[in-house]
């Protein structure tokens, strides 16, 4: 083996500064879900890969190509050999996880929140990664529990509206869709097929093969040459039976009382084939070609196709790393710097320099520590790109209890004394 050894394509390592970024995404939406009263669930990395095939669907692109799939050798005669696969997404393991507990027995919704890393293999580019992080969450339960309500729906949209505003993603588009139930969709999809007939052979490729296994997927279609095409399509909408009509309308009326605004996107089908009725997504300009900050919706039927009981459910998933894009686009990520650098003059200071760490540490301070063997000329240097400022260690300040600490805004330096230390660092430390 030649070379430097890399992280493998399409995954990345997240240095500092910007995981503070990826922290303080993380800490507003568990803030956010709390106050919806959301709990977490952490399900594994890996499941057994029908999982996957029965809740996404075999004719999707991620169960089709895009999945980390193995064959798992067994390590004992009591055991089988078993496909694994990565999780491309986390609704169907949390579904998955809802069924093997039986949570749907409690009578009450589940209403439950991930964040965690989501495996694909696709086409990197700036916002599509093969290992990638999602903050996602599903509302779920028994119909009694009131699981199939629009207001689900309408409830979900606004606290993600809540959530978006909250961390400071300003200028987000909402397209929402409804996609009907599973017996709107088959119907739908038997008149797209028809319709598509005559005008598939003049469309890409992909819409070739698509206008034959699964006709619905042909709106995702983002060659620009089909798009007249498909916009000439008949559309979802007068598929619709009169109960997902009236779901939807009840959708879109709540989301009007309460203020979030929203745009109807007729092409909206999502590309998992668990989705039902409601599909979201919010977008965001500033993203470029991969522009969908998050996207989700209803999936009635999902718990049944993997041999659950009946328990329909709402859900999403926002791709965390274009939360961090969108965001960093909008302010540089800075650098945050320790409250103070202790500098040890000496090596015999070391030690008593540790101890003084310690206490500042302690109570709360961000210490930098650097080290008796510098140069204070180094020390100076060091501490200014680390810290807003540098408390000075010597013989003389430590027989004497009185420290030199320098401001670097202010370039003000004084003595303070070393019971007076830990006030003077929390006072000015939010400054
Ligand atoms: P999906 O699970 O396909 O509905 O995707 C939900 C959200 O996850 C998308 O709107 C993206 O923000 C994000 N996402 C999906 N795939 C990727 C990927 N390969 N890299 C980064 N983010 C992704």
């Amino acid at each position: 083996m030649s070379g430097t050894l890399k992280a493998v394509r399409g995954t990345r390592d997240l240095l500092p500064p910007e995981t503070a970024l990826w922290n303080r995404i993380e800490e507003t939406a568990r803030r956010v879900f709390a106050r919806y009263n959301f709990g977490e669930i952490r399900t594994p990395v890996f499941e057994d890969t029908s999982l996957f095939a029965r809740s996404v669907g075999e004719e999707t692109d991620i169960v089709s190509k895009e999945m980390y799939t193995w064959e798992d050798r067994a390590r004992a005669a009591s055991e089988k050999s078993q496909s694994l696969t990565l999780r491309p997404e986390n609704t169907a393991g949390v579904v998955r996880a809802y069924i093997e507990h039986k949570l749907g027995e409690t009578g009450q919704l589940q209403k439950l929140y991930y964040i965690g890393p989501q495996f694909r293999r696709e086409r990197p580019q700036k916002g599509r990664y093969r290992q990638f992080s999602q903050i996602g969450a599903e509302v779920i339960g028994p119909p009694s529990a009131g699981s199939e309500s629009p207001l689900r729906d309408a409830e979900v949209l606004e606290m993600l509206a809540t959530l978006l505003d909250e961390l400071g993603i300003g200028g987000w588009t909402l397209h929402i869709n409804s996609v009907g139930s599973a017996a709107d969709r088959a119907r739908y999809n038997e008149i797209l097929r028809a319709a598509l007939a005559d005008v598939a052979p003049k469309m890409c490729v992909d819409c070739q093969r698509r206008a034959v296994t699964n006709p619905l997927r042909v709106l995702d279609c983002k060659v620009p040459e089909d798009q007249p095409y498909i916009d000439a399509l008949p559309k979802m909408a007068d598929s619709l039976d009169e109960e997902s009509k009236a779901h939807f309308a009840a959708v879109m009326a709540a989301l009007d009382a309460a203020g979030v605004s929203y745009t109807r996107n007729h092409r909206l089908v999502r590309g998992l084939d668990y989705y039902t009725r409601t599909t979201f997504e919010f977008t965001h300009g500033g993203l470029g070609a991969q522009n969908a900050l998050l996207g989700g919706g209803r999936y009635d039927g999902l718990s049944e196709a993997i041999g659950g009981p009946k328990a329909p459910g709402i859900g999403f998933a926002m791709g965390e790393d274009r939360l961090v894009l969108t965001l960093e686009a909008q302010q540089e990520a800075k650098a945050e710097k320790a409250d103070a650098y202790i500098a040890p003059l000496g090596e015999a200071m070391n030690a008593p320099a540790l101890k003084l760490a310690r206490e500042l540490r302690r109570a709360g301070l961000a210490i930098e520590l650097g080290d008796g063997s510098f140069r204070l000329k180094k020390s100076f240097e060091t501490a200014d790109k680390t810290a807003r400022r540098i408390v000075i260690l010597g013989e003389d300040e430590l027989n004497s209890g009185i420290l030199t600490v320098k401001e670097f805004a202010s370039g003000e330096q004084s003595k303070v004394a070393r019971t007076e230390l830990k006030r003077i660092l929390a006072m000015t430390a939010t400054a």
